[in-house]
Formats: structure tokens, sequence, C-alpha cells
């Protein structure tokens, strides 16, 4: 982290996006999968990286009234715009976030990444429909980013009204970036996360994982730390993104779709019951109300405990399932 002293967090200069992230109440929008450049840190999957491909969150989106029922599932008070390349697809960005602006209101706050430097043109479509830009510089252009064409769009996207920032990962060399800091309203580090594409290009170059649990890559932290304190200055660390901003992203999407016998952990994750009946499940279903089950594909979903209670009941296997909320991935499954 680059500072050990100071303010507090809710003294610091975080973007209004961050703060919307903290609280799970952003829907990331990942509009192409396209780029132009080969950052060898690129921390994009197999499933995304070079692919025309869109997803709201992990769902692929097929039309746009996939977005907003996706936000409308997460309760998302904005939208993070990324890729990829996101101006690769400028008609895409203008048409999706026109969309959310039209059915969430004008305070649906939008941020976008960017790999380019946009120039007034570009700046002059997003206007109204993005807040805050956040620009990748290359690592490369970090010693001369004064002269660079990411400082041009700063002062002009700050000129026309938009919160601007840098965001980039940690890297050796961060230091080189604080010249930029008057030009900008923030500067978000993202702790260097090791990826399925980008594993080779890492063991070239000696990296490492800091743990055999997280992603985050072994002194990436440390690196960070080349850069003075400054209270624009914000460190994301690895463990934040996969925890913090996924569960509390989770407990929105649960408390929105989760059924009346779904238990809700404080992951956010649901917990229920399920019986292949292997004899009739009559008994047991005459003493539950219609809220109390479901049958899904001959399978009966059911409160758990209320499963466990009734296990020498009722014939057949029966087992625990927790899993991400609505229809998500499943973490466990456990026999009864
Ligand atoms: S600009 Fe972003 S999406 Fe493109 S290669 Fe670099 S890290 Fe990957």
């Amino acid at each position: 982290m680059p500072q050990k002293s100071g303010p507090s967090p809710a003294e610091k200069t975080l973007s209004l996006g961050c703060v919307l992230c903290h609280d799970g109440a952003k829907m990331v929008l990942f509009v192409t999968g396209r780029c132009r450049r080969a950052c060898w840190y690129c921390p994009l999957s197999r499933e995304r990286k070079g692919r025309d491909v869109v997803f709201a969150n992990d769902r692929e989106v097929t039309s746009p009234s996939d977005i907003i029922e996706e936000a409308e599932v997460m309760s998302a008070l904005g939208t993070g715009v990324t890729g990829g390349e996101p101006l690769l697809v400028p008609d895409r960005v203008v048409e999706y976030c026109t969309l959310l602006k039209e059915h969430f209101g004008p305070d649906h706050h939008i941020h976008l990444y960017t790999g380019t430097a946009p120039d007034e043109a570009m700046l002059r479509r997003l206007q109204g429909l993005v807040d805050e830009v956040r620009l990748h510089p290359p690592h490369e252009t970090w010693p001369e980013i004064l002269d660079t064409g990411y400082a041009r769009s700063a002062v002009l996207a700050r000129q026309m009204g938009f919160s601007i920032g840098i965001e980039v990962p940690s890297l050796p060399g961060i230091g080189a970036l604080a010249p930029a800091l008057p030009l900008l309203d923030f500067l978000n580090i993202n702790e260097l996360e090791w990826g399925e594409t980008c594993a080779a290009a890492m063991r070239e170059r000696g990296l490492e994982l800091e743990d055999g649990l997280h992603n985050a890559v072994l002194g990436a932290r440390g690196w960070a730390e080349e850069l003075p304190f400054d209270p624009k200055i914000h460190f994301c660390s690895s463990v934040f993104k996969d925890s913090v901003q996924l569960r509390e992203r989770l407990k929105r999407i649960a408390s929105n779709t989760a059924r009346p016998f779904e238990e809700v952990t404080d992951d956010g994750t649901v917990v229920y019951g399920v019986l292949e009946p292997a004899g009739s499940p009559d008994g047991l279903l005459d003493d539950l109300s219609e809220d109390d089950y479901e049958i899904r594909e001959g399978r009966i979903e059911m409160a758990w405990w209320v499963l466990a209670d009734n296990a020498a009941r009722v014939p057949g296997r029966k087992y625990v399932v927790e899993r991400y909320p609505n229809g998500g991935m499943v973490v466990e499954v456990t026999p009864l």
C-alpha cells in the first residue's frame, strides 16, 4: 500500500465508482473481449480474451434487455463498463449506457475503463452517459506520462466535467505516475493478479503467487509503495475484490431472488435441501405449504433443515446444495 499512515479511508478521495463497488452495488458490464493492445499482465480469461462477447456480471448478454434484468436482480446503483477495450465498440457503449441511464435515471453512476486516450470527439459522445473515466496507460508510457495522450485526455475530460482517474495494476516503476496526480481526481492501483492467460508471461518474469489461496502476485503490494502518500491514491487488493466486493454483490442478488425456503449465508450464497425421491414423497409434501418447496425436473427442493429433520421418513437421495444466488455456480453439495 502506498501509504502507511495518513487519513482514514473515509477522508480519502475514493471515486464514487469505488464507493459503490465497495457496497457490491456496481454491475460489471463487459462490452467486448477485443483489444488492440497486448499487455503481458492482461487478466482476461480464455472465455473472454479476444472474443467479441458481452457479459453483465457473469451472465452472457444476448440482448440489451439482459443487461437491465441483471442490473435489476442486483439492485445496481451503477455500472462499470469494461473489456477488452470498450472504446473499440463505442456505439455499443453509447447504446448500453443510454439504456441504463434511461431505465434507472441519471443518478445510475457509470464508470468507463479504457486503455485508449480518448480525444474530444470521443469524450463528447460519452458526455452525460459516463460519469467517471478510468484511463489505463500502458506500462511503457509511465516514465513519460505527462507527455502522453493520456495526460491530455485527463485534462480535457476534467474540463468537460468527467471525474477522471488512472487505473493500473501495481507493477515495478509505478512511482513514475506521481507527476500525473495533479491532473487526476483519483489513481487506482489494482494489486497485480495471476491469471490463466498471463501465467506464462508472469513465470517468464520470475513472478510467483503470494500464497496458494489468492491470485495476488508476490511483491505487488510493495511496488505500490513507490508512490508518495496522496489521498487520491487507492490500492485495491486482490482479496478485497475476491471477497468483499463479490460477497456484497451476491448478498444484493440473494435478497432479491432467494426462494422462501433458501437460507442466505453471510457470504451471499444460498443453501437448500434436495430430495430425489425413490418412492412417493406425498407424506412429506402434505405437511408443507406451497412456498416451502419447489419441484424441478423430478427433484424436490426445500429448506435444508426440513429435509434433514425428515430424512428418515422419505426414501431417496438427499443432499444439501450451497450455490451463488439466482441459479448461480454450485459451491458445495453435501449428502444427507
Ligand atoms: S489494455 Fe486491458 S484488455 Fe487490453 S491487453 Fe491491456 S490489460 Fe488486456
